[in-house]
């Protein structure tokens, strides 16, 4: 579903990341765990079209999409759900959720509503509640709904439970395992890498901007690297 094959990308020119490869496959949540500036947000950036990829190839459906906008890629079905979430904080939550089906046919948005709700049910209970009133859980919730309203094949997820209490964490976490369930391929970047790795089919580590270790998300768990460097234990 999504791949990414010997991606080099940066900041004007600094190289951040040096031919990262990586697959996503359809229906599968796969983790990009490592350490603070290892290049995690700098990869979803290239994914998304926000930064370019100076080298290398991005393929989403087997099409590559490198040279894409970041309009277009969202137009092709991946959703990039930042970890400054990037919600328009004066509008309420009905409001925000409609943002994100711009691009759809104004009859399905009812439908995309009903989803986001059964998966969020705070969100239904606080319609009219302007974003930027919101608890931070609360806005993580509503970047993903408004994100989920495009109908994404694909999700891009930046750290998102960061700063949530463990509850609240737990329950997008578990959130993310049901929008896997309903058939969108997700790709998460996680700072809790071990709530990460047990939802996750499978798991790449990056270090200073290239990946030096793969496996299932149960193998990665397992890993003493992966213990000692990432799981505190
Ligand atoms: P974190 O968890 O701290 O966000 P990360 O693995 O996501 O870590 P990135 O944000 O991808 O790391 O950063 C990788 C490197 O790129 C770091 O050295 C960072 O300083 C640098 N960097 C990030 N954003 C920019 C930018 N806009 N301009 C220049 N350098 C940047």
């Amino acid at each position: 579903m999504l791949e990414l094959k010997n991606v080099c990308a940066g900041y004007r020119r600094l190289e951040i990341l040096h031919d990262v490869s990586l697959t996503v496959g359809e229906k599968e949540i796969v983790s990009l765990i490592g350490a603070n500036g290892a290049g995690k947000t700098t990869t979803l950036r290239a994914v998304a079209g926000i930064i370019k990829a100076t080298g290398g190839e991005i393929l989403l459906g087997g099409k590559p999409v490198q040279s894409q906008r970041a309009d277009e890629i969202v137009r092709a079905g991946m959703l990039h759900v930042a970890q400054d979430r990037a919600l328009f904080g004066d509008l309420d939550v009905i409001e925000n959720l409609e943002m994100g089906a711009y691009s759809q046919p104004r009859s399905s948005i009812k439908a995309s509503l009903d989803q986001v709700f059964d998966l969020f049910p705070i969100l239904a209970t606080r319609r009219t509640q302007r974003a930027n009133t919101m608890s931070g859980g609360q806005q993580q919730m509503l970047a993903i709904g408004r994100a989920l309203m495009a109908r994404p094949t694909c999700l891009t997820l930046d750290e998102p439970s960061v700063g949530l209490a463990p509850n609240l964490a737990a329950q997008v976490i578990t959130a993310i395992t049901q929008i896997r369930d309903t058939g969108v391929t997700v790709l998460i970047v996680e700072q809790n890498a071990s709530q990460a790795l047990a939802i996750s089919d499978r798991a790449y580590v990056i270090e200073s901007g290239a990946i030096v270790l793969e496996g299932s998300g149960a193998e990665l768990a397992d890993d003493p690297r992966v213990r000692a460097a990432y799981l505190g234990t």
